[in-house]
C-alpha cells in the first residue's frame, strides 16, 4: 500500500516538472498561454509582439510601413497575364498586395497588386465602388464576358434617371416657382383650415361635454319610454321578449292598415270561393243521393240512374235550394262568430247527406 502511494507521488512529482519545463520553453502551451520573459517590462513594452519587434498579423504585415498589406486575393474574372499573355482563370488566388489608393465618397478603394504564377509578371486589380466592381488597373487584359445592358438597349444599374437631359436653369427656376404658389394656394390654406378646425374643437372641450352629455340623456331617456311602451304592448299580447317592435309613426301606421285591408280583402275572396265551391259540390251530391234512395225504395239495383233524376226533377231542386239557403245561412253565422275559422267542407257535406 505504501509503495504504491510513493509511486503516485514520484510521478505526479515528474509531471509537474515536465509541465514547468515546457511552460519554460513556451512551444507545447504556445496558443493557451503566454509566456513573459524575465525582462520584460510592461511600461517599457506595450505588449508582447512590440516586445518581440513583431506585427500581431505576423508576416502578412511585413509591408505594413509602405500600407501594404498581403492577403489571399480571388480573381474575381478571367484575365490574360499582360506578360506571358496566357489565360488565367477567376477563382485562382495570389497572396496580393492590398492597398489603400483612394476614396469614392466615403468608400475606399482598394488595389490588389499580385504576382503571375505563370511568369513572375505583376498586375493589379482595383475596386470600384461607384460600379460595385473590380477593374484592371495594369498587368492583363479583362475577359469581357459581363452582360451590359447599355450594348442590348437598357441602361446600367448606376443610372438612376436616364432621361435626365442636361439642366435647364429656367425650367429650375420655373419648377421650383410652381412648388411655391402651389404651397402658398392649396397647402398653406388647407393647413390653416384644418389648425382652425382643431383649435375650434379643443378650444373649449367642457362646454362640448356638456352638449354630448345632455343629448345623450335625452336620447337615452326617450329610448327608456319606448322600451317601456314595447314591454307593455308584448305583455298584454303574450308577444315573445326577442321580437323586436317597428317605431309607431305615420309611415309604418298607415302601411298597417293598408295590409290589414289587403288581407281582410284577401280572406273575403277566399270564403266566397269556398261558397261557390260548397254550392257545386252539393250540386254533384243531390242527384246520386236521390237515385240510391230511390233505387232501395224500388228494389231494383240494375235501374239507370238517369232516368230516375228525370222523374225526381221537381222535389230535387226544391231541397237544392233548401240546402243552399241553409249552407248560406250557416256560413255567415260562423263568419260572425269567427272570421278567422272558415266553414269546414266536410262538415257541410255531412249534413246534405244527413238531410
Ligand atoms: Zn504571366
Amino acid at each position: 500500500m505504501s509503495t504504491v502511494r510513493t509511486d503516485l507521488r514520484a510521478e505526479i512529482t515528474s509531471l509537474l516538472d515536465r509541465h514547468q519545463q515546457l511552460a519554460v520553453s513556451g512551444n507545447a502551451m504556445q496558443g493557451f498561454n503566454k509566456y513573459y520573459p524575465p525582462d520584460y517590462d510592461p511600461e517599457k513594452h506595450s505588449s508582447l509582439n512590440a516586445y518581440r519587434g513583431k506585427h500581431a498579423l505576423g508576416d502578412r504585415a511585413r509591408k505594413i510601413g509602405e500600407g501594404i498589406l498581403i492577403v489571399r486575393f480571388e480573381l474575381p474574372f478571367n484575365i490574360w497575364c499582360g506578360t506571358c499573355n496566357n489565360h488565367i482563370g477567376m477563382g485562382v488566388r495570389y497572396n496580393a498586395e492590398k492597398k489603400k489608393v483612394g476614396n469614392y465618397y466615403s468608400t475606399p478603394i482598394y488595389s490588389f497588386r499580385c504576382k503571375c504564377h505563370l511568369c513572375s509578371g505583376w498586375f493589379e486589380i482595383q475596386t470600384d465602388p461607384k460600379n460595385t466592381r473590380y477593374v484592371v488597373v495594369s498587368g492583363a487584359r479583362q475577359k469581357e464576358e459581363d452582360w451590359d445592358p447599355e450594348e442590348n438597349g437598357g441602361f446600367a444599374v448606376h443610372e438612376t434617371d436616364p432621361n435626365q437631359g442636361p439642366v435647364d436653369p429656367l425650367a429650375a427656376l420655373e419648377k421650383s416657382t410652381d412648388a411655391q404658389n402651389h404651397m402658398n394656394n392649396v397647402q398653406v390654406p388647407r393647413i390653416e383650415a384644418l389648425q382652425n378646425l382643431a383649435d375650434h374643437y379643443s378650444s373649449d372641450p367642457y362646454t362640448h361635454s356638456l352638449r354630448v352629455r345632455r343629448r345623450f340623456r335625452e336620447q337615452k331617456k326617450i329610448e327608456k319610454a319606448r322600451e317601456e311602451a314595447d314591454e307593455s304592448i308584448k305583455s298584454v299580447y303574450g308577444l315573445p321578449e326577442a321580437l323586436a317592435l317597428s317605431a309607431e309613426d305615420d309611415e309604418t301606421r298607415a302601411k298597417a292598415k293598408q295590409e290589414w285591408e289587403e288581407g281582410r280583402q284577401a280572406l273575403e275572396e277566399r270564403e266566397s270561393a269556398k261558397r261557390r265551391k260548397l254550392g257545386a259540390e252539393v250540386v254533384s251530391v243531390m242527384p246520386r243521393a236521390s237515385s240510391s234512395r230511390s233505387s232501395a225504395r224500388s228494389g231494383q239495383s240494375s235501374r239507370p240512374s238517369s232516368s230516375s233524376g228525370s222523374k225526381t226533377s221537381d222535389p230535387v231542386s226544391a231541397l237544392r235550394a233548401k240546402i243552399l239557403g241553409n249552407t248560406a245561412k250557416q256560413s255567415i253565422s260562423i263568419g260572425g262568430i269567427s272570421r278567422s275559422k272558415p266553414p269546414d267542407p266536410k262538415s257541410a257535406r255531412a249534413l246534405v247527406r244527413r238531410i
